[in-house]
């Protein structure tokens, strides 16, 4: 059965690092946010009951780090419930194939993203002509065809609670692709954002290595629907969250997050969308 789940064709390491890379962050008792070159993947789940869930998986080729950071935090041999994804996107599905292959978990996305995850439908091309700096540039190495998991993905509850996690609930956040979602926290205020925004300028090589904090759109050169993505984070901030959790660049909480999220909800059209580029024009 298993040889049945495989990566696409374009599938590849990808060389681009930050300071944060390889860095673990306790956010929270019960959620551990670790750094993958330029990606967050977190750990939701309290190590003592060793009950845990694992959202996204990170770059290509960082099985055997991801594996090693989940062993070190909830020990030897030990496995998630599941994985939840946030979408399909090649640097939030890197290390998935060797993931179930070892863990044998079951893997949950929105019913909009199943066709990207079931080999059935490729991402739209990153776009490399946006407006945007050099990782938009080098967007174009990018991997974005479909991969394969099989029966092994399944769509998320359509109540929208998350398996394994009962005290967190799915927001549904389309824009940067179809079927995103976030996951929130209504106790704590936390949120688990994806890439319906971000907390650095992602399309800026500088600003990724360095991860200076800017509370900023979704990545650019993937973003198929601005007016979504623009009406996602407008749900998101309804929400009132206490503590978000990006796709891309460092936590953050209080009034940075709430002015910079309050900022980018006002000021949506010159912070957050390119003035140029293959999508802006048709949404
Ligand atoms: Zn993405
Ligand atoms: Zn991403």
């Amino acid at each position: 059965m298993d040889k049945d789940i495989f990566y696409g064709e374009d599938y590849k390491y990808i060389p681009a690092t930050s300071i944060g890379s390889g860095r673990s962050l306790e956010v929270l008792p019960d959620i551990l946010c670790h750094t993958i070159q330029i990606v967050n993947i977190c750990i939701v789940g309290n190590p003592n009951t060793k009950d845990f869930v694992l959202v996204d998986t990170g770059m290509p080729k960082s099985a055997d780090k991801i594996i090693s950071v989940v062993e070190e935090h909830f020990g030897t041999n030990s496995s998630p419930k599941a994985i939840i994804l946030t979408h399909g996107h090649f640097d939030h599905v890197g290390a998935i194939i060797e993931l179930v292959k070892k863990w044998e978990v079951p893997v949950f996305a929105h019913e909009l993203e199943m066709p990207y995850l079931t080999g059935k439908m490729s991402y739209a091309e990153p776009d490399a002509s946006v407006e945007g700096g050099l990782i938009a540039k080098m967007s174009q190495l990018f991997p974005n065809e479909s991969i394969n998991l099989g029966d092994h993905v399944q769509v998320l509850p359509a109540d929208g609670s998350v398996p394994y996690l009962s005290d967190f609930r799915w927001v549904h956040t389309p824009g940067h692709s179809p079927g995103h979602i976030s996951l929130f926290r209504d106790e704590d205020g936390v949120l688990i954002a994806g890439d319906a925004f971000v907390t650095v300028k992602q399309d800026s090589l500088y600003k990724v290595v360095t991860q200076e904090m800017e509370i900023n759109g979704p990545p650019r050169y993937f973003t198929i629907d601005w007016n979504a993505a623009r009406k996602s984070v407008e749900k998101l901030q309804d929400l009132k969250p206490n503590i978000v959790i990006p796709g891309h660049g460092r936590p953050v909480s209080g009034e940075t997050l709430s002015k910079g999220l309050q900022k980018l909800v006002r000021e949506f059209d010159e912070i957050a969308v390119p003035d140029y580029g293959k999508y802006v024009d048709n949404s």
